[in-house]
């Protein structure tokens, strides 16, 4: 089954006691047993619920995976996966991890005894270097944000194999529509499903995808017990938003791609970062493991004023801090998404007063282009 029939047939979208061709919101919390020795399969929804249950078929279907989970948020889905360590174990990260999973890595692991370091996630010596006798995760994202850095993710996967250490992955800025980590040998993927896989903001919503049975019983009991479980309503707004993510991706896609080519062009843009551009230091890695170079995107202008000129005058995004909608969403890592790191931090890796990030929608090109070239002087 190709792409876009999966998306619309190709996990449980028929509800089975009923024939509704949308799988209802079973907006319950607890289930009647007839037999009270034995219960259908759901008892209570925090185990689980069936419009829930759909949507982890839905991303097991999408990742090509055996088993899929679906958490309240992304940082429930990354937190579930990362609580699998233990006082003692040795993580390693790329610098340029997403700044929630920063925090709990910072504030969390660290508190609990779990040793870290943080690598060029680029450079993949690094993270063979960074291995330790207690190494237990490789935890990985490519592209990476705000910068759209480029991870290898074949390779790592091959060093941790070696290694026997766990590799995870977040492939939000991909999506499981361009690029598979599980068919690159990562053993866990996770998705903050608010992106591109809801696709409409107005969801929030994590998924934690594997092949390995023993990982997804020990991530099924991480999500009970540490009760990040996604509600059944907005399971069921995500199951809706996934049905035309084909369509949708295509679009900001291909907008995404064109933006950052006219970009390039205009001589007060100091850097354009985006994978899909030849210019990108890391487009061949990425060209070997996804398909395309995403809908986000960030480009570098010269002067502060400029980028206050442009946040002031663009009419057609939205300014926000999130990413993925069918709306084009600009954002200012500077002072949204990275704003509670120390300045030096954000210097560092190359997060400055001049980056803008943007997420491309599905308008049409021309109004985006245009909007562009009026907003940035
Ligand atoms: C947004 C995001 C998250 C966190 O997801 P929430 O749904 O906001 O909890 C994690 N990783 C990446 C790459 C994201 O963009």
């Amino acid at each position: 089954m190709k792409i876009n029939t999966k998306l619309l047939h190709g996990y449980p979208v028929i509800d089975p006691e009923t024939g509704a061709s949308s799988i209802p919101k079973y907006q319950t919390s607890t289930f009647h047993q007839k037999d009270v020795f034995n219960h259908t399969g759901y008892s209570y929804s925090r185990f689980a619920n069936p419009t829930v249950d759909a949507a982890e078929k839905c991303i097991a279907a999408l990742e090509n995976a055996e088993y899929g989970l679906a958490f309240s948020s992304g940082m429930a889905a990354i937190n579930s996966v990362l609580f699998m360590l233990s006082n003692g174990d040795h993580l390693v990260l790329g610098k340029n991890i997403y700044g929630g999973t920063f925090q709990t890595v910072n504030d969390f692991l660290v508190r609990f005894g779990v040793e870290c370091t943080f690598v060029d996630e680029s450079n993949v010596q690094e993270w063979e270097e960074a291995i330790q006798p207690n190494t237990k995760m490789f935890y990985l994202e490519s592209p990476s944000n705000p910068l759209l850095t480029i991870t290898d993710l074949k390779e790592v996967a091959t060093i941790a194999k070696k290694h026997n250490i766990l590799t995870a992955s977040d492939n939000t800025f991909m999506t499981p529509l361009s690029q598979h980590p599980l068919e690159l040998g990562i053993d866990i993927v996770i998705h903050s499903a608010t992106k591109f896989i809801n696709g409409h903001s107005d969801v929030v919503a994590g998924l934690v995808v594997t092949n390995n049975e023993d990982l997804h019983t020990q991530l099924k009991m991480h999500q009970k017990a540490l009760g990040g479980t996604l509600g059944a309503e907005d399971a069921w707004l995500m199951l809706r938003g996934v049905k035309t993510m084909g369509l949708r991706m295509e679009k900001s896609i291909a907008n995404a791609q064109q933006i950052a080519e006219h970009l390039l062009t205009k001589p007060q843009v100091k850097n354009v970062y985006y994978p899909g551009l030849s210019t990108h230091k890391d487009h061949d890695v990425h060209v070997k493991q996804a398909s395309d170079g995403g809908a986000v995107l960030s480009f570098e202008l010269e002067t502060e004023e400029q980028v206050a000129h442009l946040f002031e005058q663009c009419r057609v995004p939205i300014v926000a801090v999130s990413l993925g909608g069918v709306e084009s969403i600009l954002s200012y890592p500077w002072l949204m998404s990275h704003a509670c790191m120390p300045e030096e931090e954000r210097l560092n890796m190359g997060v400055t007063p001049t980056l803008i990030r943007l997420s491309c929608g599905i308008e049409d090109i021309e109004d985006l282009l245009s909007d562009l070239e009026n907003s940035i002087k």
